[in-house]
């Protein structure tokens, strides 16, 4: 790649840094002196955040060993009597559900825009860091066709983050089962599609808190659950003969 060019590549740091120093000019924002983008600038602040703290954690010196253990019974979070304690970054007493999504929705859809930024300036010696980047932004990463879904379930109890459209053979492996009478096809998650969907329900947990669920009682005491949802090939394919059947039936 030209000289001239790399240089004015900018990273997605670069980009996320320039959502969140962008000063609005908004007249409707000056004019009733709130900015109404204010959730962009969150979503950005947000991202960077996640981004840093796994490049961070890659980094890993000495310290960050100390840092991973505090992090890991952080991630345990139980005291000695079996109850649980979370709460996310972007947790807010009393934030509604619809709240939450539309958080949930403008994190999915910054990391999209800024996706389309290079994780690291292109150069000699940055192919191995490049190949790496789906540990640091699977969502930016994922190919372009994928769509996200972000609803709330029933009894508004959940939040359900659906992934569609997942190309075959980015999100499945096929594996032939032999049993004595006939064979399988079952369909296993690739790691690019596991790493997808951990980020996922970890930008949606980043919205929930624990207030003391109980290991011991299954008692819950979660604001509210994250379930992160995509269909195997099969199941996509089950859907479509379930739908064509009753079309043919209405028809
Ligand atoms: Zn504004």
């Amino acid at each position: 790649m030209a000289k001239s060019k790399a240089s004015k590549t900018r990273t997605r740091i670069d980009a996320l840094r320039a959502v969140i120093d962008k000063e609005c000019t908004a007249p409707i924002c000056q004019q009733s002196g709130t900015c109404r983008h204010a959730g962009e600038k969150d979503a950005a602040r947000h991202m960077l955040g996640r981004l840093l703290a796994k490049l961070k954690e890659a980094a890993g010196d000495e310290r960050e060993e100390r840092a991973r253990m505090w992090a890991e019974i952080y991630e345990r979070g139980y005291d000695s009597h079996g109850n649980t304690y979370h709460q996310g970054s972007k947790y807010r007493a009393g934030q509604s559900m619809k709240e939450r999504a539309a958080g949930i929705r403008a994190d999915i859809k910054m990391a999209r825009k800024v996706g389309r930024a290079p994780l690291v300036q292109e150069g000699a010696g940055l192919v191995s860091q490049a190949l790496e980047t789906y540990r640091f932004d699977p969502v930016g990463e994922a190919p372009e066709q994928i769509k996200f879904r972000v609803r709330i379930g029933d009894g508004y109890g959940s939040i359900r983050i659906g992934i569609d459209a997942i190309p075959q053979e980015w999100g499945w492996i096929a594996e032939e089962v032999a049993y004595p009478r006939e064979t399988v096809t079952r369909w296993r998650r690739t790691q690019a599609l596991k790493d997808l969907e951990a980020e996922l329900k970890s930008i949606g947990e980043a919205y929930n808190a624990d207030h003391g669920s109980n290991l011991y009682t299954d008692l819950s005491m979660k604001a509210f659950y994250v379930f992160i949802e995509s269909d195997d090939p099969a199941t996509l394919a089950r859907h479509a003969r379930y739908e064509r059947e009753r079309q043919e039936r209405r028809g």
